[in-house]
């Protein structure tokens, strides 16, 4: 059922008539006026109550749909999604799906080019704070403006585990290129006013996203009716500008006009393609520079893969939710290689409280056991003011890891920060605690001087 996402906002009581009103709690919660506190929020999907009227249904999701439409390109594994987006400023809430990498591929490269991108699209993914932060889709242009090679293109990535942007201006190649991809819901794009129609046929009869693009406001709106006339809401927009400049003007216009005033013509992700853009800026720069400017899809030139790490992990600290500390699992940790005689150090599971300690204690060359304990993300010195870090906790996990078995000795090395829990936590878990240096490199010293003596 398609809803209008112009539903007004309406107060937990008026939710609340629309409930069936019985307490079941089948949605989580144990009352209806709970859940409708959740829905107001947008803290919950309307789909947990399993006894909404369609009616019913209809109205609760308008009210709690998001101002910038939330589509999906690819099926299952492959899936990515777009938009999706309540707010313009992260502190006003968080972004919710983060802006989709896509590597540029076109149909004038031969196979062993395309290989050695894909390959290099492989090894630009790593690890950061327990993310994999890697390329996400692939786009694939027909830059030869024939159906031949652009066809060898897509039979050629089909397989890969990236979902696809179909990149086209001539529908009947597009109609080549989405029979081979047939149900994987590629993103088609190319969609201007001159072939708006039949491209807008091919996306119906593949079920599959569409982006239009316009060189100016008028046209682009008159696009994105037609479009929802004929019942596509699966929309992506190819913002208006020619420079770098203009399109950040115009994916800020279309952010604010979807999420500020309710502007639900432009309420859809958004794609650029910064290195086609006039400018003087370096292309990595222009990848970052839209991404902060909400481009929900930024397609980038294989050339530029090298330099995506830093743009990868402005990303991940973007979508960062400013409301939940970042954390990492609580537990047990080796760094290097212990062995029975190697120090036990703890700490709290605050990400870059873990990341500096271990990263210090490798760089020093040493090998112990790492406790992390869960204090709800918070540092060592908050955590201890906010009474979050407790000597029970820290029993508690020395139990469930079984620290006691791997190490013949009963030492503890706490933070420095945490020292005045050093009594009650030596109470707690019979173990004799040391109170380590208050910054972590220190710790090589300390633990040759302190705990290495006796
Ligand atoms: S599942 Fe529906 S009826 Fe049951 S408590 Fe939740 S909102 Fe009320």
């Amino acid at each position: 059922m398609r809803v209008s996402r112009k539903a007004k906002q309406m107060s937990p009581i008026e939710v609340y008539k629309l409930l069936p009103k019985t307490n079941c709690g089948k949605c989580g919660f144990p009352t209806c006026m709970a859940f409708a506190f959740k829905l107001v929020q947008g803290a919950v999907e309307v789909d947990k109550c399993p006894y909404l009227s369609d009616e019913a249904k209809s109205l609760l999701t308008g009210m709690t749909a998001p101002p910038v439409a939330l589509v999906v390109i690819g099926r299952g594994d492959k899936a990515v999604r777009v938009g999706g987006e309540k707010v313009s400023f992260r502190h006003e809430d968080k972004f919710y799906n983060q802006p989709v990498i896509a590597l540029e591929l076109n149909d004038l490269m031969d196979m062993e080019e395309v290989k050695n991108c894909l390959k290099k699209a492989e090894e630009a993914a790593f690890e950061r704070m327990e993310q994999t932060l890697k390329v996400n889709a692939l786009a694939l242009r027909n830059l030869s403006g024939r159906a031949e090679p652009f066809v060898r293109l897509v039979e050629l990535v089909k397989d890969t585990p990236y979902p696809l942007i179909v990149s086209t201006e001539n529908p009947s190649t597009a109609m080549k290129a989405l029979n081979i991809l047939k149900d994987e819901r590629p993103l088609l794009h190319g969609a201007v006013l001159r072939n708006l129609m039949p491209m807008a046929s091919l996306a119906r009869r593949f079920k599959c996203p569409i982006s239009v693009k316009a060189a100016d406001w008028r046209t682009l709106l008159a696009a994105v009716n037609r479009l929802r006339g004929i019942g596509l809401h699966d929309i992506v927009i190819h913002p208006p500008g020619e420079t770098l400049k203009e399109v950040i003007e115009s994916l800020t216009i279309i952010r604010r006009l979807a999420v500020d005033k309710k502007f639900d013509r432009l309420g859809y992700p958004t794609i650029t393609f910064p290195e086609d853009l006039k400018s003087n800026v370096p292309e990595p720069l222009r990848t970052a520079a839209v991404m902060t400017r909400y481009s929900s899809i930024i397609v980038v030139k294989p050339e530029t893969l090298r330099f995506l790490r830093p743009v990868m992990m402005l990303r991940q600290s973007i979508m960062m939710d400013p409301r939940a500390p970042i954390s990492v699992k609580p537990g047990l940790y080796y760094v290097g290689k212990p062995t029975p005689e190697s120090p036990v150090l703890m700490t709290t599971n605050y990400a870059l409280t873990y990341y500096i300690l271990t990263e210090d204690l490798k760089n020093m060359g040493i090998d112990c056991y790492l406790i992390v304990v869960d204090t709800g993300g918070l540092s060592v010195a908050c955590s201890i003011a906010g009474d979050k870090l407790k000597p029970e906790s820290v029993k508690r996990v020395m139990e469930e890891t079984g620290i006691a078995e791997k190490v013949k000795h009963r030492t503890l090395i706490i933070p420095g920060r945490a020292a005045r829990l050093s009594g009650d936590i030596e109470d707690a878990t019979g173990w004799r605690v040391l109170v380590g240096p208050l910054r972590s490199r220190e710790i090589a010293e300390f633990i040759e001087k302190q705990f290495r003596r006796e």
